[in-house]
């Protein structure tokens, strides 16, 4: 009789990863009897826009918040269409929603997943006042035939950078050629507040109103209202929000940030261990980084082709049976129930409906062990081969 082996632990698709660092920064910020946004925040706001070679950035509560202010900003509402990947998480076209604007759905390109000139230009209605481009899953859009496309026709491009941490296009840090950037700080990103977002821009003056709507829109911060005695009466100029991050959030924030190349620089190893290990399996297609850039594979999947021996759904059901806990691929709006009713514009979207119902997210953080990553690539190369 053989003994019986133990179930091998289970292996996630994301963990974050946190330490004693982390620890101490919140504590100090406990102690200091400041949690909400305060000095953390400017700090971190500091060191983001620094390290993402940023103007101006603007701490918030996270990148839908980052979104929904980009637009308000820019001027962006009421009658105004705003083209968007449908291949994108909800928050995409959610944000348009918000200002009253209509999200009309572009399509992708299926190599990177990423809209391009190409497939927004199709997309353009004569009411398009901005376009939300996003870094899918940390794959780098190609912004410049964007810019080319958009600038001369007055259409606001807003980098949609909530996966895009550590990538860089043309050299730059994503998000750094645009007019407007938002970030997640989500634990699913590669850095984490735990929830959290930021802000960039190039517009000095889109960065002070938005550090004035991130808080009710109130003339005096809440933050230098403490430090005087007796300040002025606050003045609420026009309706604005609670979009705010806190204190203990940027804490966090600051020693992520800190972290970020060495995190990017394993993700990069990792990913390309599975590239080679996959390499000579028919109907498997890793992502990987564009002509013009470097990725830092938020989201590292795999389009499963004819070729290969299951669909999509079958290969998640051999890593399942594993322990094995791989994703579905980015998701496509326009068959959401919250907008399968609404008018989105009439472009095809037949390159997202393939990579939505023919891609997974690989297990990919930065603790995965060799073993880890040996235990996934089996699996595909076994139920590849059957
Ligand atoms: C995660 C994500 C968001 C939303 O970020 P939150 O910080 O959770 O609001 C927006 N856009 C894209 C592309 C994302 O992946």
């Amino acid at each position: 009789m053989t003994a019986p082996t133990a179930t091998p632990s289970r292996i996630n698709v994301m963990k974050p990863w946190l330490g004693e660092e982390e620890i101490t920064a919140v504590t100090e910020v406990l102690q200091s009897g400041w949690v909400a946004q305060g000095p953390r925040v400017a700090a971190f706001e500091t060191a983001f826009a620094e390290a993402m070679r940023a103007t101006e950035a603007v701490a918030v509560s996270n990148c839908t918040t980052a979104l929904h202010l980009a637009l308000v900003v820019a001027g962006i509402g009421e009658g105004d269409d705003v083209v968007v990947p449908s291949f994108s998480f909800i928050a995409t076209a959610n944000a348009p929603t918000y200002v009253g604007a209509r999200p009309v759905f572009a399509d992708v390109d299926q190599t990177t997943g990423n809209v391009t000139a190409e497939t927004l230009e199709a997309a353009l209605t004569p009411a398009t006042r901005a376009v939300i481009i996003v870094d899918q899953g940390g794959i780098p859009v190609d912004l410049d035939p964007i810019r080319a496309l958009c600038d001369p026709r007055g259409i606001v491009v807003i980098e949609d950078a909530a996966c895009g941490a550590g990538s860089t296009y043309r050299g730059r840090p994503v998000g750094a050629g645009a007019e407007i950037a938002a970030w997640s700080f989500h634990p699913r990103k590669i850095l984490t507040t735990g929830e959290g977002g930021m802000l960039t821009t190039s517009h000095p003056e889109w960065a002070i109103r938005a550090r004035r709507l991130r808080e009710h829109a109130m003339s005096i911060s809440a933050a230098d209202r403490h430090a005087s005695l007796v300040s002025p009466p606050e003045e609420f100029g026009e309706v604005g929000f609670n979009f705010r991050m806190t204190d203990l959030q940027a804490a966090v924030g600051l020693v992520q940030l800190d972290r970020l190349a060495e995190v990017v620089a394993r993700r990069r190893e990792n990913a390309a261990y599975y590239r080679n290990a996959l390499a000579d399996l028919a109907g498997i297609r890793l992502v990987d980084d564009p002509a013009w850039g470097t990725a830092n594979f938020q989201s590292l999947w795999l389009e499963v082709g004819p070729e290969y021996p299951h669909d999509r759904e079958g290969l998640l059901v051999a890593l399942a049976q594993a322990g094995i806990s791989a994703r579905r691929g980015i998701m496509a709006a326009h068959r959401q129930p919250a907008y399968r009713g609404r008018d989105t514009g009439r472009v095809p979207l037949s390159v997202t409906e393939r990579l939505n119902d023919n891609t997974l997210i690989l297990p990919l953080y930065h603790q995965i062990t060799q073993d880890e990553l040996d235990r996934v690539t089996t699996v595909i190369r076994g139920a590849g081969t059957d």
